[in-house]
């Protein structure tokens, strides 16, 4: 009788896997501005994980910069723009107009990455400034998701001025999308890592942690990526830890382009 009621079990236990397999959330690691020869040169780091992250260079695209984006998109990473000018587009959507974004801001880099077969599905706002406006304009050409911020959840910050005031991250309940949302959702807020954001690396895993156990979304960005980096940038140590955390929790760790 035992044997049978535990048979049962087992039986119960394997439907309910297969039917419910266990996900472990999904992180998605950002990295902006002219920062290519680093991001190239942390590629083999993303690779021992087995992850992969975006990556939005702005402003002008010349071949050597083209070469490594190329080495990047090789490599399964997400390549999008982070806009010619560096232009904050709801200003600049008032002042010239959607479509002069489009023209000036946004094509230059789209034509530019086309020539080495890169067409981008995903780009990040500069200064993480955006609007519904602004996401449904873009959708039009072509884009699918868009990367900006959470204002105040850990603001640039270089003096620590507004350390006293910032609640955990693993506290923060916006930061966190249930990742059955994730289909549906274009505005992918991320969290600055870096010196000048308050970064700490136990808050981050504690964060990591709860995304994994709730099955959610998080999304960070940062810019360069060196060895004791300072200021707006990526620690090369805190990547290692980063990605070491999340695969150990059994996280997705993936581009925007890979998300659908
Ligand atoms: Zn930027």
């Amino acid at each position: 009788m035992k044997k049978i009621i535990a048979m049962g079990l087992f039986l119960v236990l394997a439907a309910g896997c297969m039917l419910f397999p266990r996900e472990r959330g999904t992180l998605c690691l950002t990295f902006d501005d002219r920062n290519w020869p680093r991001w190239e040169a942390a590629l083999p780091l993303f690779a021992q994980y087995g992850a992969h992250a975006s990556f939005f260079p702005n402003g002008n695209l010349d071949e050597a910069a083209l070469s490594s984006l190329r080495k990047i998109a090789d490599a399964g990473h997400t390549v999008g723009p982070h806009t010619q000018g560096h232009a904050d587009a709801p200003p600049y959507f008032e002042k010239h107009g959607a479509e002069m974004y489009w023209e000036r801001q946004v094509k230059p880099q789209m034509e530019a990455l086309a020539k080495v077969g890169i067409h981008p599905k995903s780009m990040a706002y500069p200064n993480n400034r955006r609007t519904d406006e602004t996401d449904a304009f873009l959708k039009t050409k072509g884009f699918r998701r868009f990367r900006a911020g959470y204002p105040g959840v850990r603001p640039y910050d270089p003096k620590g001025e507004k350390k006293e005031s910032l609640r955990p991250l693993a506290e923060v309940d916006e930061v966190f999308l249930p990742v059955d949302q994730v289909g549906s959702t274009a505005w992918m807020r991320g969290v600055g890592i870096g010196e000048s954001y308050n970064t700490d690396m136990n808050d981050i895993l504690a964060a990591l942690d709860r995304a994994a156990a709730r099955n959610e979304l998080i999304v960070f960005f940062s810019h360069n990526i060196a060895p004791n980096a300072k200021s707006i940038n990526m620690k090369t140590e805190w990547l290692e830890r980063i990605l070491a955390h999340a695969h150990a929790l059994g996280m997705r760790i993936v581009g925007f382009d890979e998300l659908d």
